[in-house]
């Protein structure tokens, strides 16, 4: 006589999501497991949310710590939909054996232009000018910024990763900016003309500065009172990486003294700055509100991080797992 075996119904995986993802990632996770979506991604959240998850999601906000990973049950997978993993605890995660994986290329295109966007924004002073046409100043605007063209202008470029790359190229190729740069790896060959110098020579040599590493214990106050005292008078500080990397109050100092003379920052340290701070009341300081992947297709291409978490939960091979 022939068995009949009733299927055994699969425990669905428990999936959290801390911050947004699209309806179409929602769904992609639905038909996978259980999804709970939060609608706070605060320290207290997050411990209660992984102690009962196979996979958690993120983008930025959210810090997956040292403290919340203890909380963890059974979490296989951290998705960060994003780039840039200083949010997520790396090695506290690799010693639960839980796989972080993330999407390296998505903001890279986004950033890079927003970092053009804000060195032209600097260099012709144009919030300042905006603001005196619409106070009635048009004259005086006019001979506020007499300014120096991009193809005249040294590039010194920190950290010439993916980011870092895709500014140099629209700078060189785009508008004949010399180009120097600083990595601590060695990046093989470049489509495009640039020199790598050390970070001393960097700082007296550009006169446009443009950050691109990590947030590491490394990089973490990388522009500080020592740094600024080498910067080629009058140069321009671009921040579109982590606020962190800059010393806020020692760029404070530099623009005061005229060391440096302008700065854009789309990350700042913290954020947003407090009410008051120096950098605020600076009409050489451009900021915007940690705006460089907000663009349509950047923030599409975050969502595909759930194909990854999916691959993890189901036993395979994640495309783009963090670099431990
Ligand atoms: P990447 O890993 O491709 O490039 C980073 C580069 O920095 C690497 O080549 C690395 O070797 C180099 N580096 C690391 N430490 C260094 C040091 N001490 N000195 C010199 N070089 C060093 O990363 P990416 O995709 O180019 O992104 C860079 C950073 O941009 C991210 O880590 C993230 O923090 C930031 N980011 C910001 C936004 C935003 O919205 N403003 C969006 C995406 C990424």
């Amino acid at each position: 006589m022939r068995r009949i075996i009733a299927p055994v119904p699969q425990e669905r995986f428990q999936i959290v999501c801390a911050e947004p993802y699209s309806a179409a990632a929602l769904a992609r996770l639905r038909a996978a497991g259980q999804v709970a979506v939060l609608d706070t991604c605060d320290d207290r959240a997050l411990a209660e949310a992984v102690r009962d998850c196979d996979a958690l999601l993120v983008r930025s906000e959210a810090r997956v710590t040292r403290a919340v990973l203890a909380q963890a049950g059974r979490l296989r997978v951290i998705g960060r939909g994003g780039v840039g993993l200083d949010n997520i605890d790396l090695a506290a995660a690799a010693e639960r054996g839980v796989t972080v994986v993330h999407t390296p290329y998505a903001a890279t295109d986004a950033v890079a232009d927003l970092t053009v966007g804000l060195m032209i924004a600097l260099l012709r002073c144009i919030p300042k000018v905006d603001a005196m046409v619409r106070g009635g100043r048009h004259a005086e605007a006019r001979a506020v910024c007499v300014a120096r063209e991009l193809g005249e202008l040294t590039l010194g470029i920190v950290g010439l990763g993916r980011i870092g790359r895709s500014v140099a190229r629209r700078c060189r190729d785009g508008f004949g900016m010399a180009v120097l740069y600083n990595d601590i790896i060695e990046p093989g060959p470049l489509p495009f003309q640039a020199h790598p110098v050390e970070k001393g020579k960097l700082y007296a040599e550009s006169d446009v500065v443009s950050l691109h590493v990590p947030l590491t214990a490394e990089t973490r106050h990388l522009i500080r009172d020592e740094t600024v005292a080498v910067f080629r008078r009058g140069a321009l500080l671009i921040n579109t990486a982590r606020g962190a990397v800059v010393d806020g109050d020692a760029l404070a100092r530099g623009l005061r003294t005229g060391a440096i003379g302008g700065a854009a920052l789309d990350v700042t340290e913290p954020e947003p700055l407090p009410p008051g701070h120096s950098l605020l009341a600076s009409d050489r300081v451009i900021l915007t509100p940690h705006i460089g992947a907000r663009t349509v297709g950047a923030l599409e291409r975050m969502n595909a991080v759930v194909e990854d978490v999916i691959r993890v939960l189901e036993g395979g091979t994640p495309h783009c797992p963090a670099a431990t």
